[in-house]
């Protein structure tokens, strides 16, 4: 056996051992007294409730600049020599997040799927990093491991996935979705995927179908898992952007008789863009048709599966291979965490395993999480996630989900009432609309008056974005600019989505009075 030898001797590592020597009682610059500690972490905490208490009347966002941030930060600085005092330093670095920051814990931020962070959530992150546990080997993080492996327990039993499979935390949505392809690749691959790569020798073009609402990740997944993105089959939506199950069934049929070879469906518990959720029931029945693998991407909705005002269809994940969520968003967890579950028990083994000879860990009776996805040193995001779990409990947070739920849906009665908002649909917690002036409704169809209202839309949440009063995204309904609003918020209350169409109106006039003159007769 040949063993890796270190150097041999040198005069530097002589005088290392004789420097070391000077050692004893070391002090170095990063290490903090006690005292200094607890003076400057309190100050922080007292700072930090401060801009809790402060989140509702503060503005969302400064609107400021690139240019202008980059000179607050001095950010062409080096890497300067010397340091400077901890409590000095703690106190500027404070003032420059919380004076130049966008709050998606603000309660009215209703872009994108972000959500606010939970108080309790925020002090676990911080007694995580105290403790700073590897969760890569239960060895390295007993308690914190067992910690993960319940939380991810509780959220399975929260969503109704069934008992005694696998799952493991990780830094969102995007790698959640990831490793839920890369287990349905080693499952249902057809030959030693893990071993030969995509050019086995039995190896034929591998197929993965997905709805034309489905997130970016999959590109990214397909991409680089060696299938290439043309490997997925986009399958058209109906008018509510909900898989075609019927146009699932012929895509799959067509590439079988070409001699491909398709090993997944990903069906989605809520779209990026509308909240929209595929017949999953039926999925499932395609794919035990087709011995073909489930996977559910829930980052958005997964958790409404608890909720009683959510569609039938999204209590289907229950009967995916894997699933796909998103603690920081409708769990309300500080980012980041994110959670695959699946349901054979060693699907997540089978695709990511290896057991390396320099490592010392109890193989059978403990998790070793690293064994479990792609990282190997992991950090205790458990906590936070499992604190905001214990503290809440199921009814409330059933009960949260739910009046996000219902404040979507009264934001459209609200802009279907108002005479210059247009509602379109509202899923789950989205609700898309748009600014159009009177005198334009009538004319909404014709194609100049389309493109102007698109511009003006576009306009309206560009205004929006800088303002600081509230914060939209937008979704493309065919030709079509809406803006979208999502609740994902524990802070949102009734005020906020009147007071978005409100804001709504009155940047809508703003911008109307100032792009017409130019763009419409
Ligand atoms: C947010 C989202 C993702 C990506 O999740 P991240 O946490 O942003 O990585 C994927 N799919 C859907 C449906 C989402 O809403």
């Amino acid at each position: 056996m040949t063993r890796p030898t270190n150097p041999p001797g040198t005069g530097a590592r002589d005088e290392g051992a004789e420097r070391a020597r000077s050692l004893e009682g070391r002090r170095t610059p990063l290490d903090l007294s006690p005292d200094d500690f607890a003076e400057i972490g309190h100050r922080l905490v007292d700072d930090v409730a401060a801009l809790l208490a402060g989140m509702r009347t503060r503005p969302l966002a400064t609107g400021e600049t690139p240019p202008r941030i980059r000179a607050l930060l001095d950010a062409d600085q080096r890497f300067p020599l010397e340091g400077v005092d901890a409590s000095t330093l703690v106190r500027e670095t404070t003032q420059l997040l919380v004076d130049h920051s966008l709050y998606n814990s603000h309660p009215r931020f209703f872009g994108y799927i972000t959500a606010p962070a939970a108080p309790i959530g925020i002090l676990g992150d911080f007694l995580a990093a105290a403790i700073n546990p590897n969760l890569g080997a239960w060895t390295l993080s007993p308690m914190a491991s067992e910690m993960e492996a319940q939380a991810v327990r509780w959220m399975a039993d929260f969503v109704g996935f069934p008992e005694g499979g696998d799952g493991i935390l990780v830094s969102g949505g995007n790698v959640a979705n990831m490793l839920g392809l890369w287990a349905a690749r080693a499952a249902k691959g057809g030959w030693a995927v893990r071993t030969e790569g995509m050019r086995g020798a039995d190896a034929r073009m591998l197929r993965v179908y997905a709805s034309r609402g489905t997130h970016t990740w999959i590109q990214k997944a397909a991409d680089l898992s060696g299938l290439g993105s043309s490997a997925i089959r986009w399958i058209e939506t109906d008018d509510r952007e909900r898989m075609r199950v019927a146009a699932l069934r012929t895509a799959i049929e067509a590439d079988l008789a070409a001699g491909d070879r398709p090993f997944m469906v990903v069906g989605t518990g809520g779209s990026v863009s509308t909240g929209a959720v595929d017949p999953l029931p039926q999925v499932r029945a395609l794919c035990d048709d087709f011995d073909l693998w489930m996977h559910v991407d829930g980052a958005y909705g997964a958790f409404a599966a608890a909720a009683a005002n959510a569609p039938d269809d999204l209590r289907g994940l229950a009967l995916a291979d894997s699933v796909a969520l998103d603690p920081h968003k409708w769990l309300y967890a500080p980012l980041e965490a994110g959670c695959t579950l699946v349901r054979d028990p060693n699907a997540l083994m089978a695709a990511f395993s290896y057991r390396p000879e320099y490592y010392h860990f109890d193989q059978d009776e403990a998790v070793n999480f690293f064994e479990r996805g792609i990282q190997n040193s992991r950090g205790f995001r458990a906590l936070k996630v499992w604190l905001q779990l214990r503290q809440v409990g199921r009814a409330a947070y059933a009960r949260m989900v739910e009046e996000d739920i219902d404040l979507a849906r009264y934001f459209h009665a609200i802009a279907e009432s108002r005479d210059e908002l247009e509602a379109f649909g509202t899923q789950l917690s989205i609700t898309t609309y748009r600014y159009v002036p009177k005198d334009l409704v009538a004319r909404a169809g014709e194609a100049d008056v389309r493109a102007y209202l698109n511009e003006l839309n576009r306009s309206v949440q560009t205004r929006m974005e800088r303002g600081g009063e509230a914060f939209v995204s937008n979704a493309v309904l065919g030709e079509v600019y809406a803006l979208r609003m999502c609740v994902v918020n524990f802070r949102t209350t009734t005020e906020d989505v009147v007071a978005l169409a409100d804001i709504s109106e009155r940047l809508g006039r703003e911008a109307d009075a100032e792009l017409r003159p130019g763009a419409l007769r």
